[in-house]
C-alpha cells in the first residue's frame, strides 16, 4: 500500500514509517521538522520538509496515496496551556488542511493520532470511548475538534476514518524537549545525570504508558481493518501506574540511587487515566505486548541517548 504520514519525522511518526517500509509498504513523509528529527528515518521513506497546511504541497504528495496518516501536531499539553492560539491553528487548521487535500485527491482512508487527553478527569476508570470527554487542555480540545473534522469530511466525502486515542506513548527514539518533556525520557535523564526527580504535584496521580511498538501495531492494525469507519479506538496498555510507581520503577530499571523531590509548579494533571482496550482488541486485534518495566528496559538499551549514560 502507499502511505503519506503527516508529521512523520517525529517519535511515533518515524517507527511507523520505518515499521511500513521493512514491511514492503511505500511511504512518503511531510513534516516541518519543529520537532522531528528526518534522520530516525530508514532510508526507503521518502521524506518533503512543508507544514501541513500547505494544501498544494499535500495535493502533490497525495498522488496514488492509498491511506494518510495525519499525526502532524504539537503535542504537549503545558505548552498548549501557555500557547492556545498555536495549538488551535496547527493542530486543527492542520487536520481541516489535510482533510480538504486528501477530498481532492480521491485517498481512500485517513487515520488520525487523536489521545487519551481528551477524557480529562473521568470518575469511571478504566475509560472507555463512550465516556463523554472532559478536555483540561487547549490540547485536549485540538484532538477533539480534529476527530470531529475528520469524521464530519469523511462522512462528506465517502473517506473511511478512524481515530486512535493514544496514551501516554513512550519508547527508544523519543524527545527530551527542553522545556515540557515527557515523563518516562525526563525521569530517565534524571537518574542517569545523578540528579533527583521532580514528580508534578503528589506522584499518586496514574497514568496508562503504552510501548512504541504496541502504538505502531494500532496504527498498522487501524489502516488495514474493515468496519471500522468512524470508530474511536482508545490504544493504551490498559495498566494503571502512578507517578510516584513509575519513580520505583525507574530506579530499578537504571539500578542507580535515585531520590525524588514533589513540585507544585504544576499539579500534576488529572487524577487518574487508564484506557479500557477492549474495543481496540476486537476491532483490531490489538493485544499490547510489552509491559512498563520490559519497555524502561528495552529504552535504556536500545535509545543511545541512555545507552551512553548506562554505560557510564
Ligand atoms: P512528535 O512531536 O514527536 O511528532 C509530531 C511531529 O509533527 C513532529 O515531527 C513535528 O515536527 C511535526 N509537526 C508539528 N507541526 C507541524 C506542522 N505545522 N507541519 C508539519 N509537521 C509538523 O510527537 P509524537 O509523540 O510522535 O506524536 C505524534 C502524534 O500522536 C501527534 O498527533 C500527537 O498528538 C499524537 N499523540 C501522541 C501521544 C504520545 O504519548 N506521544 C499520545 C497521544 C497522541
Amino acid at each position: 500500500m502507499r502511505f503519506l504520514i503527516t508529521g512523520g519525522a517525529g517519535f511515533i511518526g518515524a517507527a511507523l514509517a520505518n515499521r511500513l517500509v521493512r514491511e514492503g509498504h511505500h511511504v512518503r513523509v511531510l513534516d516541518d521538522l519543529s520537532a522531528g528529527d528526518p534522520l530516525r528515518l530508514d532510508s526507503r521513506v521518502l521524506f518533503t520538509r512543508g507544514d501541513v497546511k500547505d494544501v498544494p504541497k499535500l495535493w502533490t504528495l497525495l498522488q496514488n496515496i492509498g491511506c494518510v496518516y495525519h499525526l502532524a501536531a504539537r503535542v504537549s499539553v503545558p505548552e498548549s496551556i501557555l500557547y492556545p492560539r498555536d495549538y488551535n491553528d496547527v493542530n486543527v487548521g492542520g487536520t481541516v488542511a489535510v482533510m480538504e487535500a486528501v477530498r481532492d485527491a480521491g485517498v481512500k482512508r485517513v487515520v488520525l493520532a487523536s489521545s487519551g487527553a481528551v477524557y480529562g478527569e473521568q470518575p469511571q476508570q478504566p475509560v472507555s470511548e463512550k465516556s463523554i470527554p472532559h478536555p483540561d487542555s487547549p490540547y485536549g480540545v485540538s484532538k477533539i475538534a480534529s476527530e470531529h473534522y475528520v469524521f464530519t469530511i469523511g462522512a462528506l466525502c465517502d473517506i473511511e476514518t478512524v481515530a486512535l486515542r493514544i496514551f501516554n506513548a513512550y519508547g527508544p527514539g523519543q524527545f527530551v524537549p527542553a522545556s515540557h518533556a515527557p515523563v518516562i525520557p525526563q525521569f530517565l535523564k534524571q537518574a542517569l545525570g545523578g540528579g533527583s526527580l521532580i514528580v508534578f504535584g503528589n506522584g499518586n496521580q496514574t497514568r496508562d504508558f503504552v510501548y512504541i511498538d504496541d502504538v505502531v501495531d494500532a496504527l498498522f492494525a487501524a489502516a488495514m481493518a474493515s468496519g471500522v469507519d468512524r470508530r474511536i479506538i482508545n490504544v493504551g496498555s490498559g495498566q494503571e501506574v502512578s507517578i510516584n510507581q513509575l519513580v520505583e520503577k525507574v530506579a530499578r530499571a537504571t539500578g542507580r540511587k535515585v531520590s525524588h523531590l514533589y513540585s507544585q509548579a504544576n499539579d500534576g494533571g488529572v487524577s487518574r487515566l487508564v484506557a479500557d482496550i477492549s474495543l481496540a482488541r476486537r476491532e483490531l486485534a490489538y493485544s499490547p505486548q510489552v509491559d512498563l518495566d520490559e519497555g524502561l528496559e528495552l529504552m535504556l538499551a536500545l535509545d543511545p541517548q541512555f545507552r551512553v549514560a548506562v554505560d557510564q
